[in-house]
């Protein structure tokens, strides 16, 4: 892996950046983070993603001492300390900081800033072009009353743990239900089904994060004329789908076409999900030679 780092004002290779190990980021999960993507070496969708970076912040009472402006200075500085990378992986890492080990939020004085510029991993193209399958995991999402998942924290071990599960069985995702029993989000994704034309995924109330490309796609089916809509799903939704796509920034939207081992609709990526990539990379491309693409 070859990263650079910005940690509390300094940009460091990726040997030499370190955070203490009394900042409450390590020994509590006390922070928030946020993952972007470049598209021609600019940050993707900066503004939502910022955004969502102070309503989890809020979550967790944690101040953000920073405008906008300032924190996407800060990427770009980033970003330039690696002017090899085509592409790269952003993530923005803001954690309570270094204090006295206690659970108050006041016993730490600053928080500390870390954003991390590596190269983008690569999705498999067979993904995209023959599609995945996902594993629908034994692991329960986390309930919102407990840590909710609307916060996007450091806290990962709900979603790892369901990882792990998919990944004993060769899955390329976790898909969770809630507390609840609906479907509801994958580990690093959001979950959508198409049936009769319609592309559903399961409301923010059903416990999940309100994903960017999510919201993405919602744009992108006004775009088509695709109507995409929000709905509780069971699992035999899921079961009597015609498609099935996952979404996430950092990998857009991938067509999945077997959840635990059962085939969904013909057994290959079907139109709408085709239809709805070939328009997100298109939106894409056009946002970026417009300079809009931080919007
Ligand atoms: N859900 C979870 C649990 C995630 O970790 C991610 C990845 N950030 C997503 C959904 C997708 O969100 P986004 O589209 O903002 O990357």
């Amino acid at each position: 892996m070859s990263a650079v780092a910005y940690v509390n004002g300094t940009i460091l290779g990726e040997r030499e950046a370190m955070v203490s190990v009394f900042d409450h980021g390590f020994v509590f999960g006390e922070g928030v983070y946020e993952v972007l993507r470049t598209y021609g070496r600019q940050p993707f969708l900066f503004e939502p993603h910022v955004r969502r970076l102070r309503e989890s912040a809020a979550r967790i009472a944690l101040d953000v001492p920073f405008t906008d402006e300032a924190l996407l200075d800060r990427v770009r500085a980033t970003l330039a300390a690696a002017p090899d990378l085509e592409e790269a992986y952003i993530r923005i890492v803001l954690t309570r900081g270094v204090g006295e080990f206690s659970y108050d939020p006041h016993s730490c004085a600053s928080p500390t800033l870390v954003i991390i510029v590596k190269a983008l991993g690569v999705t498999a193209p067979s993904a995209y072009e023959q599609g995945v399958e996902i594993r629908l995991v034994g692991v329960t999402r986390n309930h919102p009353q407990s840590l909710n998942p609307r916060i996007k924290s450091n806290n990962l071990l709900n979603n790892a743990l369901a990882m792990q599960e998919a990944i004993r069985h060769g899955a390329f995702e976790a898909l969770m239900k809630n507390y609840r029993g609906e479907i509801c989000e994958c580990s690093q994704s959001n979950f959508f089904i198409v049936k009769d034309g319609v592309a559903t995924t399961p409301p923010i109330e059903a416990g999940l994060l309100a994903g960017i490309t999510r919201a993405f796609v919602f744009d992108l089916g006004l775009e088509t004329d695709i109507p995409v809509r929000e709905g509780l799903l069971r699992e035999d939704d899921v079961w009597q789908a015609d498609e099935a796509f996952i979404t996430s920034t950092t990998r857009e939207i991938v067509p999945v076409v077997r959840v635990s081992g059962r085939v969904i609709g013909p057994g290959s990526p079907g139109p709408i999900t085709r239809r709805l990539m070939e328009v997100y990379r298109a939106c894409a491309a056009r946002l970026v030679s417009a300079g809009a693409a931080a919007h």
